[in-house]
């Protein structure tokens, strides 16, 4: 299959872009895959209702086919269309944050086929908060399923040209929007439970969350490596984001973590590594080896949650066989960042 790209310019959806969003429209409604931006990261989109797409999904992604995918709509009233009930908590948060990075779990009704929810008796939604994607699902008929646009187990693309790289011969279109604004996935909360509950933290934090719904619980596996407990979002038990060279993040006193990252990187470049190093503002210029990485301010944690996986990306572009990552902050949208961390790593960790 030739894959076509198509660049439209989310500030400028002219006639020529809205006739190229038709024929990615009818190319979903037809069964078959596109790539598309969203303010997260780049999703790989099917008709979320025809099962056939939903497997389509995931041999493209090689994702396995108990992880369910999320389901996208661009207004209010389709989700009263696939869902048993709406709950009162969703018409709240979707007011507060829709258009926006947050997916909802509910109970699915029977138009939403189990191959799309990976088995499931519930459906992930979200609305997001991209003209281009709000576009797209309006032209495909108001429901396409999307995870990241990677192959499964590497880091999410922000950018389309990694949405190529990964999935260029197997799915019909990519539209080409830019770097993604956010640059992690969206937040996912269950709303089936009796306490909604964050399954993977995102840009919307718990206290975001808090302030609207009072009570929210937290699901102690996204950050806990050592727990034994299985993670609610299937998807989460699976390894994530990994760059092909391997990462260690480097926990403690920032003085300690220089020296401790320096000494490690000398011995690997020494040994004839190529070395990556995720740094920060402050001490960017302060590490010694092949590649640094600015994320920025670490007080900064959008920013950071902006570069991460473009970075783990530029490692892979640029032969890194071991890099070291400093550690950030567990508050606010640093969970997120850590929670992608903690997967790209392996969960390899050392604290000084
Ligand atoms: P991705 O589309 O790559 O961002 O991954 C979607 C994430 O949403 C995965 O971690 C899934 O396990 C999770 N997810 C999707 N649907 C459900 C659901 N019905 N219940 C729990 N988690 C879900
Ligand atoms: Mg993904």
């Amino acid at each position: 299959m030739i894959t076509e790209t198509v660049t439209i310019d989310e500030n400028n959806i002219d006639d020529s872009a809205k006739k190229a969003l038709q024929r990615a429209g009818q190319i979903l409604k037809d069964g078959g895959l596109v790539a598309f931006p969203t303010e997260t990261v780049y999703g790989l989109g099917g008709d979320a209702l025809n099962p056939l797409s939903s497997k389509k999904i995931y041999a493209a992604k090689g994702r396995p086919s108990d992880n369910p995918l999320i389901v996208h709509v661009a207004c209010m009233e389709d989700v009263g269309k696939i869902v048993s009930a709406v709950p009162k908590e969703a018409l709240k948060l979707s007011e507060a944050f829709w258009p926006g990075p947050l997916t909802m779990i509910m109970s699915r009704n029977d138009k939403v086929p189990t191959e799309t929810t990976g088995g499931l008796d519930t459906v992930a939604i979200r609305m997001p908060d991209n003209k281009i994607a709000l576009e797209l699902i309006r032209a495909a008929g108001g429901f396409i399923a999307a995870p990241s646009a990677n192959t499964s187990g590497r880091p999410s693309p922000t950018l389309a040209k990694y949405c190529e790289e990964d999935l260029s011969g197997k799915i019909e279109m990519i539209i080409d929007g830019g770097q993604v604004g956010i640059g992690v996935e969206s937040t996912i909360v269950d709303l089936t439970s009796d306490t909604p509950m964050i399954l993977r933290p995102g840009y919307i934090t718990l206290d975001m969350l808090k302030e609207v719904l009072g009570d929210v619980e937290v699901d102690r596996t996204i950050i806990d490596s050592s727990s034994a407990l299985k993670p609610k979002a299937p998807g989460m038990k699976y390894k994530h984001y990994a760059p092909k060279g391997e990462l260690t993040i480097v926990e403690g006193e920032q003085e300690k973590v220089l020296e401790y990252i320096n000494k490690r990187a000398q011995e690997q470049m020494s040994a004839g590594k190529k070395v990556g190093v995720i740094a920060t503002g402050k001490t960017a210029l302060s590490y010694r080896a092949d590649v640094v990485k600015n994320v920025g301010d670490r007080d900064n944690e959008a920013a950071v949650a902006h570069e991460l996986f473009k970075v783990l990306r530029e490692f892979d572009d640029e032969g890194i066989d071991i890099s070291f990552s400093e550690a950030f902050d567990d508050t606010g949208v640093g969970q997120a960042v850590m929670n992608r961390l903690l997967k790209a790593a392996g969960h390899r960790v050392i604290s000084l």
